[in-house]
């Protein structure tokens, strides 16, 4: 039987920023992880950082290699009717975003874990959670052949969208709204100069595409397509033909094309639990919602969720009072339903719609004309693209 005061199912970014972020609170916390931590050390997924995240994790002491490799932005292109347009956010809110790969900041957030000594069993199968609608939560798994038992004060299920602690939870207690779009992205990583030093979103009449980076060398870039995408049917050559297409410009701009070394399919849907919270679980992270990717705000989510939890959670340690973790799924969940809202909005004006007799283009158009041309609409959409600020008003932690 191993003993802590919380125990964390999932070493995302969700699960170690806590961890870390509870250890500098002087709290305890065991992480119990199903993959390996090659695995998650390398798994491709997000790399848009809001203002907020940066500023959390160079407070957090795990910002050194995001400051000397991350790439900061201070605008992104919409691009349509074959123009770009920029959207300065410097100029319009005074702010920035940090192109920095999810993947690397998980390594950053291991590195931390290991040299402050904390605990993390990776490779774990079978794991269940008990006892948290009392006061003795367990988690059970099993690993390198022996079953083990955590004992904590409280769980944080950490675990991603398709993790067990969201359905742990008795049937009826949670509610759920959801909405699934009819379209996925296709994207790759490949050794190409990325074109542009900025993010470039197109709306073409064949669909979205997204032109990003992971490094000066490596080119991030996305396809709208259908959610069930067979990806046989996209040779490379097709990729890069589909995707000249939905950038070219009257001016006749062209992608840099090179070596695709990593392919693959996200369907995109938007996804809410409420509470975030039953009992002793709290959920933080996927694990709670998700969002499509056009507004880059799902793992910016996840920390802000673990900050306001690790808050409530030293409030608890410290003073005995719970008041702070009970306003834990409100405080949270007034950021994601604004957070959806700007993911909706930008998934609805990117995007090709099945059955669309040209009416949706047009409307998509005439509103990129205001967002390009009005400062008050682009002002809008800079503040939510950078990112909330991490204390709304009310919100005092
Ligand atoms: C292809 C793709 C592209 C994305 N692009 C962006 C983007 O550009 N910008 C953005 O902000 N967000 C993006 N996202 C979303 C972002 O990656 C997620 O919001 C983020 O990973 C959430 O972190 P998390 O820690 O909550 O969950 P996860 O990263 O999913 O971590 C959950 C962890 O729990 C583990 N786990 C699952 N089940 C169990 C179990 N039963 N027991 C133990 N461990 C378990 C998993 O292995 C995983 O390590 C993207 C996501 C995908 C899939």
């Amino acid at each position: 039987m191993i003993r802590t005061q919380v125990g964390i199912v999932g070493a995302g970014p969700a699960g170690l920023l806590l961890s870390h972020l509870l250890s500098l609170e002087g709290i305890e916390s065991v992480i119990v992880e199903s993959q390996s931590r090659a695995h998650i050390e390398e798994r491709v997924r997000a790399g848009v950082l809001e203002q907020g995240t940066v500023d959390l994790l160079n407070e957090a002491g795990v910002g050194d290699r995001m400051r000397r490799q991350g790439l900061v932005h201070h605008g992104i292109e919409l691009r349509f009717g074959r123009r770009g347009h920029r959207i300065d956010f410097q100029e319009l809110v005074g702010r920035a975003i940090t192109v920095y790969a999810q993947h690397e900041v998980v390594k950053d957030l291991v590195h931390a874990r290991f040299t402050a000594g904390g605990q993390i069993f990776f490779e774990a199968d079978s794991v269940s959670i008990h006892g948290f609608d009392g006061d003795d939560p367990r988690i059970r798994f099993r690993h390198a052949g022996e079953q083990r038992e955590l004992a904590c004060h409280y769980i944080a299920g950490c675990d991603g969208f398709r993790g067990i602690c969201r359905p742990s939870v008795p049937a009826g207690a949670l509610r759920f709204y959801e909405k699934v779009y009819p379209f996925g992205w296709l994207g790759i990583l490949a050794e190409a100069k990325p074109a542009s030093d900025e993010l470039i979103y197109a709306n073409h009449e064949c669909g979205f595409a997204l032109m990003s980076m992971r490094t000066p060398g490596i080119s991030r870039l996305y396809l709208q397509c259908r959610p069930d995408e067979d990806l046989a049917e996209w040779p490379d050559s097709r990729i890069w033909e589909e995707l000249q297409r939905r950038f070219q410009t009257a001016e006749g701009f062209r992608l840099n094309e090179g070596p695709i070394f990593q392919k693959g399919v996200t369907a995109m849907r938007s996804f809410v639990t409420e509470p975030m919270q039953y009992g002793r679980l709290f959920l933080a992270g996927d694990a709670a919602h998700i969002v499509p990717p056009t507004g880059a705000k799902g793992l910016n989510l996840a920390a802000a969720d673990v900050r306001i939890l690790s808050r409530a959670l030293a409030w608890r340690f410290c003073t005995g009072s719970d008041e702070r973790l009970r306003r834990y799924s409100e405080i949270c969940l007034r950021r994601v339903w604004r957070a959806q809202h700007f993911s909706w909005w930008m998934t609805s004006l990117m995007h090709r719609f099945n059955q669309d007799s040209g009416f949706d283009h047009r409307r998509q158009l005439a509103e990129l004309d205001q967002v390009t041309s009005s400062r008050a609409a682009a002002t809008v959409l800079a503040e939510n693209y950078t990112g909330l600020p991490f204390q709304l008003p009310g919100e005092e932690l």
